[in-house]
């Protein structure tokens, strides 16, 4: 790898990092991040593989360890969360799934925010409970609720923030003193948010996690995900799990992921922007009962927005006037807009919760979740604000 010319990207600002950050050029010196298509290594001789196997040389040994691809992807998403150390992982639940289990044994116990993505919530109700590790669901905007349900064998908090899909925003820095305190480490699901408006470990988080599926990717194509930590938690607890269960990146997401990154600030604070000014005008349009929109002077945690967000985010959930029906009718009527349960895509998407990411829940606990039968969450893309809001004026006119 020619290493000449190549700038300290630790001095830069984060829109040149994600265009040169983490760059290894090879001996071709392709100005685009190459693709190492490749699951193996081969070696000068068997001593040096025998040095590489031993740790005393460096370079790569297997792709399910790691491979340059995805090194740079891993690189230069540290560099975006100010993190020591990232891992890129095949999808956003297996950075969720090797992330807790990095964190537990049979015996522990773990506090969880209730309001999770239906995915996360699976792992830490149902799946880790199967191997001793108990679990406490709390309502995550109350902190005093952590704090009662902290035991002595707590030694995992999980939440998200904002929830999907009502946007309830999460006192990080509060839900890290009470895990500290209790002896737990904290691990965030920051993928409503993005690295651009919140940073959960400058927060006093210890682990957060992506779905780089989501706005990383940006463009609806690969699936991926990535767990970001300080280098102790992933050389010490992260690697042999990652290493050995396999939750590895594919070279080919990592390489799309990449370029995606380049474009990353661009896109998301084009799309948060588009989002505020849709729910500011969403939330005046009679068909709407009420907007929930991070930012918003009527958001419910107002307060905890200010003080740990630097800017809204890409997604708007709306309460239709009239449940269900005109919810469905909304969606059927909306035609640049696109009926979709993905989000963080360049186009814009819409889906109806209670039916489709959140149908496994009962009434009692969608209400629990903020979750009505009249709720759309909006995933907003890059398309010419004036053409989603003309798409909502010809839908609203149907109902
Ligand atoms: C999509 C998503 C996940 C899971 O990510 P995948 O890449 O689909 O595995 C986890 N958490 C949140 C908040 C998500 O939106």
């Amino acid at each position: 790898m020619s290493e000449t010319k190549k700038p300290d990207a630790n001095q830069l600002r984060p829109a040149t990092q994600m265009v040169h950050g983490g760059v290894m050029r090879s001996q071709f010196g392709e100005t685009s991040e190459a693709l190492f298509m490749t699951q193996g290594y081969v070696y000068d001789s068997a001593e040096s593989q025998e040095a590489r196997f031993k740790g005393d040389e460096p370079g790569f040994i297997y792709s399910r360890y790691a491979n340059p691809t995805i090194s740079m992807f891993e690189e230069r998403m540290a560099l975006l969360e100010g993190a020591e150390a990232a891992r890129g992982t095949a999808s956003g639940m297996a950075a969720v799934t090797a992330a807790m289990l990095s964190c537990v044994k049979a015996g522990d116990h773990v506090v969880a925010a209730s309001a999770l993505f239906g995915s996360c919530l699976y792992i830490v109700s149902e799946l880790l409970p199967r191997f001793g590790v108990e679990c406490t669901l709390v309502d995550g905007t109350d902190l005093s609720a952590w704090k009662a349900a902290m035991q002595p064998n707590t030694r995992a908090c999980f939440l998200e923030s904002p929830t999907n899909p009502v946007l309830s925003v999460l006192d990080i820095a509060g839900v890290a003193d009470i895990a500290h305190e209790a002896g737990a480490k904290l691990v965030v699901d920051n993928v409503f948010a993005t690295a651009l408006w919140q940073s959960p470990l400058a927060l006093g988080a210890d682990v957060v996690i992506y779905s780089a599926t989501k706005h990383i990717d940006g463009q609806g194509r690969c699936l991926g995900g990535v767990v970001l930590s300080d280098a102790q938690f992933i050389e010490e607890e992260f690697k042999d799990i990652h290493r050995h269960t396999g939750p590895s990146l594919s070279p080919f997401n990592a390489w799309v992921m990449l370029k995606g990154l380049e474009t990353f600030p661009l896109r998301v604070k084009a799309q948060t922007e588009a989002a505020r000014i849709l729910a500011d005008r969403l939330a005046e349009h009679k068909a709407i009962a009420r907007v929930y929109y991070p930012g918003r002077a009527d958001h419910p945690q107002a307060d905890v927005v200010a003080k740990q967000m630097r800017g809204g985010s890409t997604m708007v959930a709306i309460d239709v006037v009239g449940g269900k029906g005109n919810a469905f009718a909304l969606e059927n009527a909306l035609k640049v807009i696109q009926i979709s349960n993905n989000l963080g895509d360049a186009k814009s998407l819409i889906t109806h919760p209670a039916t489709t990411t959140h149908q496994r829940l009962n009434d009692d606990q969608l209400a629990a979740a903020g979750i009505g039968q009249g709720t759309l969450r909006l995933s907003v893309g890059l398309e010419d604000i004036e053409d989603l809001w003309e798409d909502f004026e010809q839908a609203f006119s149907s109902l």
